[in-house]
């Protein structure tokens, strides 16, 4: 045990995380260097593409120093907001961390709140200032920072390449020698963390945990404390590249387990594993079942695939417990899904997902928030509206509630200004605002977590140049003044298009959305009539022309293989576009709501 070093690598994204860990491996040689692909921790094809963490992994090191070998668990975290709460489990299981900092862009909204979340938990935090072979680096502007941040001294800080490898030695010796050893008894009943799960399709699921009292030994009875399903240790071992099978995981130490289980919800990170034999009389506290914040309808282009989506999802939610998904129907679109997710990330890796492994081809709907609504004739009951079609009758509603959040943002003082603004129109209340340097700005809101669905990070990003940074957490739930825009085309109801918008802003925005319309609707053989309406009352309207017969049609530009992707599609005879009454609607105009600016 006391040989064993936790640690985890905090980071805002592109800081540099995935690459510092890889150079850790290397340099411990627990990768050689054939085996050395870049970003060994993110193994999803989909990781490695968009360059970001998106599940959890761990792996362990040795180093020697001083004569004794140590036994180094590194536990890679997300570093997006939708997947914070598998970031405070990896934290939970660790003892210290590497707050790792980019030497160009500063500290960032993430690394302040992923380090608040190290803080809360008492880890010894090691300052690593990244990238500093980088020309633009501004190493000493951003060690002031780093020190006013944590109140650390100068001498703290590691200088770090994890591109040329400066450094790297300097911080296998701070984890050995600043970070503590795990602590916990051995004698005690059995209590193992579960800070993240995989779903392997021959094994079924991977949970992986740090065992903080007692320790786990293969072939046992286990049993999860909080869901109280009971297993048996089938196969236990430590991560290494690969899994190596031990008999026993001690005291202090990280591992996994994989126990025949076969769905993702059966396995909760943040549960507790103890044995059936001598039980813990509690579970480790802190357990918290994720909620989906972000609601959208996915339906198949093609209306006979609706039972093959639904078995995608099935797959897919083997492995991710936080997606949930029920059948849905629309009289624009058919039979589909309402799919709940954690983020506005989480629904685009699902959907882009949905069509890599499983080659679905999905129209996906406006997302919302989860509203509460309460109705007269039983003012206490909370109905839960998770689609604008549910939206109940207004006049027999008492009142209705939405989720809020604390966003966090952190920008130039240039920007200041430009920022406050957007977040005022977006109904935010600046409740806090900081200084960390006399040229960055530390801004709080309350605010909906509905106005960040709608296009908010896109357009924190142009108005500060990319010069900001954004956190949020949610906060509860408020009274509001909702109303339910729909949208007609010719007349016709389209449900799929209807949203659920603040009453101050439904006017501008129905305006908005028909214009958006009028611009992603193809022109066809006739005239179409495009209105936006509060219940009977039209607010908006735009006119699309009919289509001249001697237009000749669009060609495109663009490279070969977006080419060849659009003929196959063509060829599979899926074309993205749904046949509305007589109106043909492209996928675009069922997210137009999002893209209004
Ligand atoms: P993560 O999102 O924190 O995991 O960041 P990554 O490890 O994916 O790195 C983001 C980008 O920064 C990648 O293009 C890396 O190649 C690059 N990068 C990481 N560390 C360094 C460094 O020390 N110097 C330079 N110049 N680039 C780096
Ligand atoms: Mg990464």
């Amino acid at each position: 045990m006391n040989n064993i070093r936790n640690f985890c690598i905090i980071a805002h994204i592109d800081h540099g995380k995935s690459t510092l860990a890889d150079r850790l491996l290397e340099h411990t040689q627990t990768v050689t260097e054939r085996e050395a692909k870049n970003q060994l921790l993110d193994d999803m094809d989909l990781e490695r593409e968009r360059g970001i963490t998106i599940k959890s992994h761990a792996i362990q090191m040795n180093y020697i120093h001083e004569g004794s070998t140590y036994t180094i668990n590194l536990i890679d975290t997300p570093g997006h907001v939708d997947f914070s709460y598998e970031v405070s489990r990896a934290i939970a299981a660790c003892e210290g961390a590497l707050l790792v900092v980019d030497a160009a862009q500063g500290i960032q909204a993430q690394t302040i709140s992923n380090l608040y979340l190290a803080l809360e938990h008492d880890l010894e935090i090691i300052p690593v200032l990244n990238k500093v072979d980088l020309p633009s680096a501004n190493p000493e502007e951003v060690k002031d920072q780093i020190i006013d941040l944590i109140g650390c001294e100068d001498e703290d800080i590691i200088m770090a390449s994890a591109k040329t490898g400066i450094g790297i030695s300097d911080i296998l010796e701070a984890v050995v020698k600043r970070i503590p050893a795990p602590e916990g008894d051995p004698d005690a009943p059995l209590q193992a963390l579960i800070f993240d799960s995989v779903f392997n399709p021959y094994r079924g699921i991977e949970a992986f945990f740090k065992v903080v009292n007692g320790s786990m030994k293969s072939g046992s009875a286990v049993k999860f404390m909080n869901t109280g399903s009971k297993y048996d240790a089938d196969e236990i071992g430590v991560l290494r590249l690969r899994q190596e099978p031990q008999k026993e995981i001690g005291t202090g130490n990280v591992g996994y387990i994989i126990s025949g289980i076969k769905e993702a919800k059966e396995v909760k990170v943040g549960d507790t594993i103890t044995t059936v034999e001598r039980p813990a009389d509690k579970p480790i506290a802190g357990f918290e079942n994720v909620k989906p914040m972000v609601f959208a309808g996915i339906y198949p282009v093609d209306t006979d695939e609706f039972e093959e989506l639904r078995a995608s999802l099935e797959k897919l939610q083997l492995n991710d417990a936080s997606l949930t998904f029920e059948p849905e129907s629309s009289a624009a679109l058919g039979f589909g899904f309402r799919c709940g997710f954690l983020g506005m990330l989480h629904m685009e890796i699902i959907q882009e997902r949905l069509e890599r492994e499983f080659n679905m081809t999905v129209i996906t709907t406006v997302p919302n928030v989860s509203y509460h609504s309460f109705m007269k004739k039983d003012p206490e009951r909370c109905v839960i509206v998770n689609n604008p079609t549910e939206f109940p009758d207004p006049t027999k509603m008492d009142h209705i509630e939405e989720p809020y959040i604390k966003a966090q943002i952190i920008t130039k003082a240039d920007y200041v200004g430009a920022v406050m603004n957007l977040a005022i129109e977006k109904r935010g209340i600046l409740t806090n605002q900081v200084y960390l340097t006399s040229e960055r700005v530390e801004l709080s809101f309350d605010m909906p977590l509905a106005e960040i669905v709608f296009d908010f990070y896109d357009r924190l990003k142009s108005i500060s140049r990319g010069y900001a940074s954004f956190d949020y957490h949610p906060t509860g739930y408020r009274e509001s003044d909702m109303v339910k825009v729909d949208v007609m085309l010719n007349g016709e109801p389209v449900d799929a298009l209807s949203a659920l918008i603040h009453r101050s802003n439904a006017f501008d925005i129905g305006k908005k959305i028909c214009e958006k319309l009028k611009e992603l609707i193809p022109r066809q053989q006739f005239m179409i009539a495009i209105q936006a309406a509060i219940g009977a009352k039209i607010i908006a309207r735009e006119t699309l022309s009919a289509l001249r017969k001697d237009v000749t049609a669009k060609c495109y530009g663009g490279d070969i293989s977006r080419k060849r992707k659009l003929l196959e599609k063509q060829k599979a005879g899926k074309k993205r576009m749904r046949q509305v009454g007589n109106v043909e609607i492209p996928q675009q105009a069922f997210l137009a709501v999002l893209k209004l600016n």
